[in-house]
This record gives structure tokens, C-alpha cells and sequence, in this order.
């Protein structure tokens, strides 16, 4: 997907199509990624469960890492992997 100019966007920045959070990647706002650990994660899906994006990908109900196109980098699945897994590090992503 193409960015649109500011004479393409609706005024005020208004989002008309309902439904359309897949078109939108959002994983280039991130300053920091989340790193999975896979010998270290216990499968609890606290991170998927938590995760306010789309970003954690589950296969027949198992943790298989992240979809860094909509990940934000926000943490949150970091801080709430269980602390005796720690199986979610963030680095830097630049
Ligand atoms: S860093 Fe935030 S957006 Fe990315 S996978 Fe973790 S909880 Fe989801
Ligand atoms: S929260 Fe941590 S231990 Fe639990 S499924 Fe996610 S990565 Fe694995």
C-alpha cells in the first residue's frame, strides 16, 4: 500500500473504511522489537493474550514468534511473558 498525499486524506484525517486495520502495517513506528526466545517460552500465551496488536502469531495454539509488520514495539508482551520464562527480549532496531 501506497502513503497518500495530504490532498488524497479526508479532512481532519477522518477514517472512512471500517474494518481496514490490516491494510495498515504499523511495525515502521517501532524504536525497539520484541525477541522471542524459543527454548525459553513455556507457551503460556500471555503475550498474545496481552499484545494490543495483531503482532504475536499463533499457529494451532502455540507461540511461533512475531509479525513485525504490525508490531509497535510498545513492550507490553515483554513485561508480561512470566518472569521464570523471560522468553521475550526488546532490543533496539536500529
Ligand atoms: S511489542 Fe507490543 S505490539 Fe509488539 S508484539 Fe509486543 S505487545 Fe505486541
Ligand atoms: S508470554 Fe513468554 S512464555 Fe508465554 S507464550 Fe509468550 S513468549 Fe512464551
Amino acid at each position: 500500500m501506497s502513503l497518500k498525499s495530504w490532498r488524497e486524506l479526508p479532512t481532519g484525517g477522518v477514517i472512512l473504511e471500517a474494518g481496514n486495520a490490516a491494510e495498515y502495517k504499523t511495525g515502521s513506528w517501532r524504536a525497539f522489537k520484541p525477541v522471542w526466545i524459543e527454548e525459553r517460552c513455556i507457551q503460556c500465551l500471555f503475550c498474545w493474550l496481552y499484545c494490543p496488536e495483531p503482532a504475536v502469531k499463533v499457529v494451532d495454539g502455540k507461540m511461533q514468534g512475531f509479525d513485525y509488520d504490525y508490531c509497535k514495539g510498545c513492550g507490553i508482551c515483554a513485561k508480561e511473558c512470566p518472569e521464570k520464562a523471560h522468553a521475550i527480549e526488546m532490543v533496539p532496531e536500529f
